[in-house]
């Protein structure tokens, strides 16, 4: 079990070669971000489209064109 890697996919966490590294809370930036895109909500959805059309990411079949939420309406539990 390697200590600083994602609990999804296994990617090296907060590698600066590696964009989609950062560790959100155990997970890279990579898993997370794809689950909020697919989950409707806009900030990530953009940012993983601009990643996507940059190359960065694989894409995404389900990916919605609006996820209808934005910052304010995002449940994030607390
Ligand atoms: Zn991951």
């Amino acid at each position: 079990m390697i200590e600083n890697a994602c609990r999804m996919c296994g990617r090296l966490l907060d590698q600066p070669s590696d964009p989609l590294s950062p560790d959100c809370g155990g997970d890279c930036w990579g898993c997370i971000g794809e689950i909020e895109a697919v989950g409707g909500y806009n900030p990530s959805l953009r940012a993983v489209r601009a990643e996507i059309a940059a190359g960065i990411r694989k894409p995404i079949a389900d990916l919605p064109d609006d996820g209808g939420l934005d910052d304010d309406d995002w449940d994030d539990g607390s």
